[in-house]
């Protein structure tokens, strides 16, 4: 189907995919295959000879794989998308297709904490550099830009669990002014349906499929957008890491986007409520969700994006223990890490992600005993906002 001027919630249903497919179906087949065939030698020479258009080898591409990935590149606009068996795997496949030892990467510090670890250790044993900066100190962002060395700016928005929103706009003129260097934004939490990155002039775009794209908290994959070229190389790339992801969970993905419009309207719209219900609860202490007046990036939020997300953190009135009992009194949402699916989750960043670290050691990054991240499902809105209060009351 043609997707000029179409509406994101027809692209989510029928963007990528062929008109016609195998048997009549109205689904898109599984091509669970791990190679594919030739008629004769002559089709062997064309194929290796670029005269005609098919499959190889399972590593190098898949049917099933193509029309999840032309369904996000669709969706977010771009000229092309790649397929990884999860959201890391896009990363650092693409990172390691774009860099080369002596070149440079400025990232901001709140991007997701596996991707930092990527840069600055994985990269830096092979010679790339990084610098991190505070999000939203644009002057220091362009500071950090070496003449000629850097190659990448890598930013997250929203950004985890404070979800700040980076200005897409002041990103894109600050890249205008250096030669060579080049944005990709981990848009993972806003999904093409809140923010479409490309539109802005951003270069690439990640994201952890495994969160709304895929929307049922059953698999795990990761997308990267952008222009034809950029994407063909990095599929190449792929086929040489083999990051690649299976035909059956590509068509989960294709199954979940299907649903992705209608479930992020209901998120947005649940969170949105839950955040205002928060911030007027007396034991709750602040509440983190750009869609709120009192969030620093609520105007960037306003001006970028169409909806606000389906995550809000916030601060309880209370010790570590005193949010654990809240956490623990709620009877809807599940303790565990991730976001995005049919399911509320729930968590204390201090008890989860940051395990491993002192109360100190976390302070220092920002991460308090008493904040909590939930990331709201499609469960009715009212009755979240009843499990809440109930649970509250444990404090
Ligand atoms: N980017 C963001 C913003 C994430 O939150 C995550 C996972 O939590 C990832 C990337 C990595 O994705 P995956 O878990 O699919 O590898």
């Amino acid at each position: 189907m043609a997707t000029d001027g179409k509406k994101l919630s027809t692209i989510a249903v029928h963007g990528g995919e062929p008109r016609k497919k195998a048997g009549d179906a109205i689904t898109m087949p599984i091509q669970s295959t791990a190679t594919y065939v030739f008629e004769d030698t002559a089709e062997l020479r064309a194929h290796f000879e670029r005269r005609i258009e098919r499959e190889e080898y399972g590593r190098y591409g898949n049917p099933t794989v193509s029309v999840a990935e032309q369904k996000i590149a669709a969706l977010d606009g771009a000229g092309g998308a790649a397929l990884f068996s999860s959201g890391m795997a896009a990363i650092t496949t693409t990172l390691l297709a774009m860099l080369r030892s002596g070149q440079h990467v400025v990232m901001t510090s709140d991007c997701y904490r596996r991707t930092r670890q990527f840069v600055t250790r994985t990269l830096g044993k092979f010679g790339v550099e990084a610098t991190l900066v505070e999000p939203g100190d644009y002057e220091a962002l362009e500071a950090a830009i070496r003449p000629g060395e850097t190659r990448l700016i890598i930013a997250e928005s929203p950004t985890n669990p404070y979800l700040h929103v980076a200005d897409l706009e002041k990103l894109v003129e600050i890249r205008d002014r250096h030669r060579g260097v080049k944005i990709m934004i981990d848009s993972t939490f806003a999904t093409p349906i809140n923010q479409k990155p490309l539109d802005f002039g951003v270069d690439l775009v990640v994201h952890s499929a495994t969160k709304y794209l895929g929307g049922h908290n059953d698999l795990l994959a990761g997308a990267i957008c952008g222009n034809a070229g950029i994407i063909d190389a990095i599929r190449d790339f792929r086929g040489v890491l083999g990051s690649v992801v299976d035909a059956n969970t590509a068509y989960m993905l294709i199954r979940g986007i299907k649903t992705l419009d209608l479930r992020v309207h209901r998120q947005n719209d649940s969170a949105l409520q839950i955040a205002r219900w928060l911030e007027a609860h007396p034991k709750v202490e602040r509440v983190y969700y750009p869609g709120l007046e009192s969030h620093a990036s609520h105007e960037v939020a306003s001006r970028q994006m169409h909806g606000f997300g389906g995550v809000v953190s916030f601060l309880v009135e209370g010790d570590l223990d005193d949010v654990s009992r809240f956490i623990d009194a709620c009877e809807i949402p599940q303790i565990g890490p991730s976001l995005g699916g049919v399911e509320s989750l729930i968590e204390q960043p201090a008890l989860m992600s940051f395990y491993e670290l002192t109360t100190e050691q976390r302070l220092d990054i920002g991460i308090r005993d008493n904040l909590v991240r939930f990331a709201i499902g499609i469960e009715d809105t009212q009755d979240l906002i009843d499990d809440l209060e109930q649970a509250l009351e444990e404090v």
